[in-house]
């Protein structure tokens, strides 16, 4: 089997939530450079479809991973099927606990003022060994933007949680990473008020059924402009999505 399925031009990786943390390790253990981790769900594979620019910026990541049930159908119906899905807050939760063992550290960046905080204090207690080096709100204007790029420089993180929401974070990560100094730096949306405790995760019930989208949007009604992109997604697949050409072997 090849180890990525092209979704609408994005370039998935198959790999479920234990392979990609791994490879994480991996990147942090090998010390190569910069490295990029990226989750896409439906929503984002549909931005890149529109944006040639934004879906060469992704597919220049080094790890893509599927970020929801839409991209796991999808890729059944390319004929290239992916496993099962691998959400960025499930990823960086398996590498926070491999990451503890190393007593590797930290630095996270986005979510509202005081969020990073609390997502740091609770990421100590239960990831005893993670060291949290730095952290940083996800609003700024560009002055605040040049302070937040030098602390996280002279904090050197093994890992870098990006939070300021897709596509803003893919593209934040793909212009700075070079300079940060962190090895691995991940884009995971909304995952730092997930670890700060200020919004719930879906039960298990939403995401064993592939409905977690649902639960999303009974939570937060504004949502729903957005989502609409979950039908245009499917419908796209359907219509499209075998004429992109799959990896062979
Ligand atoms: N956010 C931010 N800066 C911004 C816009 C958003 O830090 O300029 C944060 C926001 O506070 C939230 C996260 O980015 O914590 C985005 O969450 P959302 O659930 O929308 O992201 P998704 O996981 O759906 O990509």
């Amino acid at each position: 089997m090849s180890d990525k399925v092209n979704i609408l031009g994005v370039m998935v990786h198959k790999v479920n939530v234990e392979q990609a943390s791994d490879k994480i390790i991996e990147y942090i253990s090998a010390s190569e450079g910069a490295k990029s981790v990226f989750t896409p769900n439906s929503e984002i594979i549909m931005a890149a479809y529109r944006d040639p620019e934004f879906c060469s910026l992704l597919n220049s990541s080094d790890l893509l991973t599927a970020d929801g049930i839409g991209v796991v159908y999808a890729s059944k119906i390319v004929k290239n099927p992916i496993s099962e899905r691998a959400a960025g807050y499930d990823i960086a939760c398996r590498t926070l606990e491999k990451l503890a063992k190393l007593g590797g550290s930290l630095y996270l960046f986005g979510s509202k003022p005081g969020v990073a905080e609390l997502a740091a204090a609770n990421i100590e207690r239960r990831y005893a060994g993670v060291k949290v080096v730095g952290k940083s709100d996800g609003y700024f204007d560009d002055a605040k933007e040049k302070a937040i790029i030098d602390d996280i420089k002279r904090a050197k993180p093994d890992l870098l949680f990006v939070c300021l929401g897709a596509p803003k974070q893919e593209r934040w990560i793909s212009a700075h990473k070079s300079e940060l100094g962190a090895k691995v730096c991940m884009g995971i949306g909304g995952s730092l008020d997930v670890f700060a405790g200020t919004v719930k995760r879906a039960p298990h019930f939403y995401t064993k059924h592939g409905i977690e989208w649902l639960y999303r949007l009974m939570k937060q009604p504004s949502r729903f402009v957005r989502m609409l992109d979950l039908p245009r997604f499917g419908l796209k697949v359907l219509l499209k999505g075998r004429k992109f050409p799959q990896q062979k072997g």
